[in-house]
Formats: structure tokens, sequence, C-alpha cells
């Protein structure tokens, strides 16, 4: 770890910096010698205000070197005690050394004693002598920051061994031989290529089976993550909710899927042969998708729909229903209470699996008890196994495809390491990437150190966006104005009186529950009969209102359709996660920061003075109108979004998409044997004009709302029309709106006559 010292200021604190006095001479003389003899690198402050906005700004701080003595003539507002306090709360293991001059040990509360390492006297002791012993504390801190595997990777590509294994570029030398090759190397790094390791290297364990440093990185994020085992998986939560299934079902097995799942778990089902049956989500009037009805998971209701079922044979309906999987949370936000669905699941399902991949972080976070998988056992623990899929790199810090799969062993059933890793294997590289595994140890050794912290930090700003929205929106209102909203409370009942969401205090929104769980009697959320404590919103995803609907859905006469906002924003380099019909998806992660909120909302300030002034389209959107003259050419802002507003209403999409998804087709094959046809290559490319009574070989997944809302295998027939209807006025729209095609799994397009036309994978009728 050469030069490592100096990567790890030491930042040192005294208001006696800048005086002419013997101390201010010899600290100026320790911060010579730690950066000249012992290759430290010094950040001077003159003020504990100061120090501790550095070390707020910054987490690659080697030591804190506090000076104990405040001049007497000093108009410094904050203490030692305090400061020193706030740096132990974001990190318990930096080292703190306190500086004094006189023998006042005795002074020194317990507290302090107890959160600093080390306490050296500015006048008694050598210079020398304080700047190898502070070089000393920065040396330990900087190696202890590593977790196991890491930290092992590091030293392994440190010692430069001459390899004669794979990977073929042995350590970045193969890239050398040709300009392509160079131009790779320098843009990655050398470090890139030194640490892209075989697993010929006894050194790092091995991931396939689970042993040595890999082995001890994967038991450290087993404990941080709340789980019996966890396992690290290189090819995303695709192939972690795959590895799940594979582990437990089998063909012919019943399975109870939501309805609202990703891709990934119609493969599963494809994969292990799985008999699904649904749960059906709610959804609110915007389109939003809400949680599935508690009621869906009593053991009488799974047992209904498996009696009509028209896939699952006679023999097998009384057949135990071998897995669950529910996305938790949403998209959108809506977080499960785990502890309640455990509840009732747990009566008739053999395993329960928990697909959330968008809610790694939520254990570390009392704002999430009891709504994540991992949720620690209560008293009674006669629950099934419990799966959990995380995309660590999707709301934490890991590279894209690192992911984490974690159990919960059951009451009574255990989940056999050797047996489970057969599938493990199964759906594994023999040659992983040992960076990628070293990221998920880094990710779960950030959240061990300040996980608390970082959450809170988050989920503050998020609220702070919040109520700033809510604020503006106040203010707008106030004057007959408009201006975007969130999808959050209106109002909060605090200590029972009901105030205005903007007015709650931050500190009671960021680290409170009880404003976030939604209920029937404040029914902003949009969603019928929700039951009590049973869901609660995520604080940190944002999903942003447009106007033109009302709560209850009815449509206004005016109206900025979504989508034209996300596109103004994504013209500012704002680009936002998902676009629904009136609202669109902001997300807060370790990688927000408050400039990002700012430049947020001032586009979005920006977006209703265009709207307002009805600015040229030629000005907003030039490639757009480039692109499509005959459609778009001088037309302004307020004008286009009013156009496509009356589109939407008055071909009534919203209520078009709200029918589509009552429906769950008739379901002719299981997901398995759909694929099987298209191996037998029976499919062909039917458009949607000829689609009814046929039966696609793949499942279509319009956005929004982003589930499924056919499945491969299932037939188009009458009682799904309100599928085809739905289907075909989003075709429609799109020869209407050229520039706005949305995403559409599972579809085609082909230019058939002037017109963009939808096709999909059928099988050969
Ligand atoms: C993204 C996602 C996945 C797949 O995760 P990857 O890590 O991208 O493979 C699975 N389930 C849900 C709900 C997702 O959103």
């Amino acid at each position: 770890m050469r030069d490592e010292k100096k990567q790890w200021p030491v930042l040192l604190v005294s208001g006696q910096f800048g005086m002419e006095n013997d101390d201010a001479f010899r600290l100026r003389e320790l911060a010579a010698e730690l950066e000249q003899a012992q290759e430290c690198s010094v950040i001077p402050s003159n003020s504990y205000e100061d120090a501790l906005e550095v070390f707020l700004s910054r987490a690659d701080l080697g030591c804190v070197i506090t000076d104990w003595d405040i001049p007497e003539e000093s108009a410094e507002k904050m203490y030692p005690e305090a400061f020193v306090k706030v740096i132990r709360q974001r990190n318990r293991t930096i080292p703190i050394v306190l500086l004094t001059d006189r023998l006042e040990t005795e002074n020194l509360t317990a507290e302090i004693l107890e959160q600093i390492d080390s306490c050296l006297w500015k006048t008694a002791d050598t210079i020398p002598f304080l700047a190898g012993r502070i070089s000393d504390l920065v040396e330990t801190y900087c190696r202890s920051v590593f977790p196991p595997f890491f930290g092992e990777l590091v030293k392994y590509a440190e010692k430069y061994k001459y390899a004669w294994h794979t990977p073929g570029h042995l350590g970045g030398q193969g890239f050398l031989r040709s300009p392509a090759g160079v131009a790779f190397y320098k843009y990655f790094g050398e470090n890139v290529f030194r640490s892209d390791l075989s697993i010929s290297v006894p050194e790092l364990g091995s991931l396939l089976d689970h042993e040595g440093v890999v082995r001890d990185a994967e038991r450290n994020s087993a404990r941080a993550f709340h789980a019996d085992q966890t396992y690290y998986v290189l090819n995303g939560t695709s192939t972690v909710n795959q590895i799940v299934w594979r582990s437990q079902v089998l063909p012919g097995d019943i399975a109870f899927v939501d309805r609202n799942c990703h891709k990934s778990l119609n493969y599963a089902m494809v994969i292990t042969g799985a008999l699904p049956v649904y749960m059906i989500p709610r959804r609110n009037r915007r389109g939003i998708i809400g949680p599935v009805r508690l009621s869906e998971f009593t053991p009488e209701s799974i047992r209904a729909k498996i009696d009509a079922s028209t896939l699952i044979p006679d023999g097998r309906k009384s057949n135990a229903v071998r897995m669950s999987a529910l996305t938790n949370s949403t998209y959108d936000g809506v977080c499960y209470n785990v502890v309640t669905i455990k509840k009732q699941l747990e009566r008739s399902v053999e395993n329960l699996h928990f697909d959330e991949a968008w809610y790694a972080y939520a254990c570390f976070s009392p704002m999430y008890r009891n709504h994540y998988g991992m949720t620690p056992d209560e008293v009674e623990a006669g629950h099934p196994p419990i799966f959990c899929s995380q995309s660590t790199h999707k709301l934490l810090t890991a590279f894209s495809q690192a992911s984490m799969l974690h159990i919960r062993n059951g009451g009574t059933v255990r989940i056999d390491p050797a047996e489970f890793n057969e599938s493990y294997m199964m759906h594994g590289s023999t040659s992983p990437q040992y960076n990628m595994i070293a990221s998920l140890d880094v990710a779960t050794r950030m959240m061990q150190d300040n996980g608390e912290v970082m959450m809170q930090d988050i989920i503050g700003e998020a609220v702070q966006l919040r109520r700033k929205t809510a604020s503006l929106a106040r203010e707008f209102a106030a004057k007959g104005d408009w201006f975007f909203d969130l999808w959050q409370p209106r109002q909060i009942t605090i200590d029972g009186r009901r105030i205005d969401f903007c007015d709650a205090p931050a500190e009671y929104l960021s680290t409170r529950q009880e404003p976030w769980i939604m209920s029937s009697a404040d029914n902003w959320h949009g969603f019928e009969g929700i039951e009590e404590n049973y869901v609660m919103l995520d604080p940190i995803k944002l999903t942003f209102t447009t106007p033109g609907i009302a709560d209850d859905g009815t449509m206004q006469p005016t109206g900025i359709p979504a989508s034209i906002v996300t596109n103004y924003l994504i013209s500012h380099n704002i680009v936002c996660e998902k676009t629904d019909y009136y609202s669109f998806l902001m997300l807060n992660s370790l990688g927000t920061t408050r400039a990002k909120q700012g430049t947020l909302l001032a586009a979005l300030l920006q977006f209703k003075r265009d709207y307002d002034n009805n600015t040229p389209l030629e000005e907003i959107f030039p490639e757009l109108v480039a692109a499509h003259p005959v459609q778009y050419a001088g037309t302004g802002l307020r004008d286009h979004a009013q156009r496509m507003h009356e589109y939407l209403k008055s071909h009534d999409v919203l209520g078009k998409m709200q029918a589509a998804f009552e429906v769950i087709p008739d379901q002719k094959l299981k997901p398995a044997d759909a694929y099987h046809e298209v191996v037998r290559r029976n499919v062909e490319f039917v458009f949607l004009d000829d689609m009814m009574n046929r039966i696609p070989a793949v499942m279509m997944v319009p956005y929004p709302p982003g589930i499924p809302i056919i499945m491969g295998g299932e037939i188009l027939n009458e009682k799904a029309r309100p599928i085809f209807d739905y289907l075909k006025t989003r075709e429609e729209f799109e020869n209407e709106f050229p520039g706005y095609e949305g995403d559409i799994h599972g579809v085609e397009r082909e230019a058939k006559d002037g017109r963009t036309c939808f096709k999909t994978m059928c099988i050969k009728a």
C-alpha cells in the first residue's frame, strides 16, 4: 500500500495556528514534520467549525488532531468537545488525537476519553515523536478501512506477481501491444487490470466454493444484512432470482407470484417449470402501482386462485405452494410490513421470496423497521425459509451487476449450503470478476461503518426536497398558479394537530415512520381500502406529479403529461428514473448531492416559465422539431403539452390502462411451455392488429406502468380485450406524437404504410 498515507490527510485543528506564540510555532513545526519526515499530508484549520465542514465534506481523512486549548480571545462558537462528538458519531474508527499543553488529563471527562485514541502533550514531547505517533495512527487506520476481500485483493495486486494464468491480458500488459488496447488501458488505469485476476490465485479464496477471504466477506455481509447466509452474485438480481427459484422449485410446482414482478421472475418460472398463480397489485387513478391486498395472502384466497387455475391439473391442486415472490419495495417506493405478510403466507407457502432489488439499504435505517425481508425474527420463528434478492448496485455502491442473495433459515427448515450451492454454481461463471466481488465487500463495509448516518443524510435530503417542493406548490397555489407537487401526504398529524406537510419539522419527517405509513383515513395515495399498518412510502423515492389529473382520477381541462417534463429535464442533463403519464420518479441514493437537488428545482421552475410563456418548441426541443416538423413546428411548449393532454383525455388512455390491468388473461400454457415453443421455432411475429385470439410467447411489459400486461402463454382472447385496447391506444399515441415512443418490453416496432406498428412474438396459430 505504497503512498497510502499521503492519500489520507491529517486534519489539524487549532485556534492558535495563526498566532505568534510558542504553541503556534510548535504546531506549525508539527505540520511540517508530518509532511516532510512522515510523508503525510496535512490540512490545517483555524476553527472547529471550519474543520467540521472539512470533515463532513470528505471521507478520506486519515486522522483528526484537535487542540484542546482554546485561546482566551477566541470567538470560537464550537468547542472541541462538541467537535469530537460529531466526528465520532459519523466515523467510529478514525483516530482522534487531543493536543494539550497542560497536565489537564484530569479535566477530561470519561465521555471524551472514550471517544479519542490518543492524548499528546504539545510541549512535553518532541516534534519528531509526536509526528511519529500520529503517522502510526494514520497507517493503522488506513489499513483498517479495507474490508476482508478488497484488502487481500489490493495486497495481492501490489505484489506484482509474474503470472502465467488467465486473464490473458496479464495485469493489463496484453493491451499494450496494439493502439486500441493502449487506449483502453489508459482510460481505465493500471489498477483495474492488475486486480483483474483468475481463480488460480489461492490467496483470494473461491467465490464458487465460498472459501477463504471471499467466504469472510460473504459472512460479513450476512451479518450486516441480518441474513443467515449471503451469496455474492455477479450477474445481477436477475440471476439471483433464478438461483433462488432453481434451488427450491421443481417442474409442476405451484408458485404464487406478484404480477408486478421483474421479468427475471418470469424467466425463473420458465427455467423451473413452475405453475404460477398471481397476486394482483392495486393501482391508483394516476396509474401508480400499489400494494397487493392483504386478503390475497390468506390461505383461502390462495386456495381459490389455485382452484380457478386452468394450468394446474386437478391432481395437483391440493399441493402446497412451493414459492411466493413479492416485489418489495415497488418501483415507486411502496414497502410492505413484512411481519404482517409473513404471518399470512407462512400458513400456506413453503418458501418466501422478496425481490428487494431497489431496497438493499432498508436494514440500515430505523425508518424501515419491519418493512424488509430480512427483518429480524420475532419471538416465534416458525416461518418458512426466506430469500431476499438485492441489487447492491442499484441504490448502494457496487459495480453494475453486483448483487446479493440473502437467506434466512426457516424455523424448522434450514437451507443446506452445500445443496443450495448447486443452484448457485449453475448460474455462475467459473471466471468471476474480482473487482466486482470487491465492490460488494466494500458496499457492505461502508454500510457497516456509517450506514445509519448515510441513510439519515439521504432521507434528510429527500425530506428537504419534499418540503421545499410542497411549499413552492403551496405558494403558487395561493396565487391561483400551478406548480409540480409530490406524491406524499398533504398534511401530517403531529400531537393531534393537522399541519401542512411543508410545515412539519424536517426532523420528524426524516426520523419517524408514522408520517409515511399509508392509511385509508388519509387517502393522499389514492389506493382503495388500504389496510392499517400494512404499507409505507419510502421517503427517498420521489414521485413528482404534474398537473392534469385530480386525485380521484378526473382528467382536468388543462394538463402537462410527464413525458414532456422529463424530456425537458433530459435536455438539462437531468435524467429521471421512470416516467408515468402524470408523474415521474427521481431517486435519492448515496450518489445524490444537495447541488443536484437545487439544480432539479431550478430546472422545474424554468420549465414552468417556458410553459407559462408558451416558448416555441424550436427553442426547447430543437431536435424533436427538426425530426418531425409536420407535427411540432410552430408550436409553443404550453400548446404542445395541452394537445397531448387533450389526446390522453379524449382517448381515455388512463382509463384503458386501468381496465387492462384489471384482467388476468386465461393461461393456455405455463411459462416454460410457452418458451419451449420458441425453442421449437413454432413462433412468429404478429402485428398487434392481428393479435386477438393469439398467444404471445413472451411477456409484454408496457412502461408505464412497468408491470407485465400479459405473460407468455396467456391468450389475448375476448376476456382480455381491454389489454388489446390499451396496446392499440399506445400504438396510436406513438403515431400521433412521434418522438414520445414509450418503452414496451416484448414489443417491436415496424413501419408499415407510413405508420409505426407494434408486433410481438406469438405462438404459431
Ligand atoms: C432491476 C430489478 C431486477 C434485476 O436486477 P439486476 O440487478 O438488474 O439484474 C430484479 N427485480 C426487480 C424488482 C428489479 O427492479
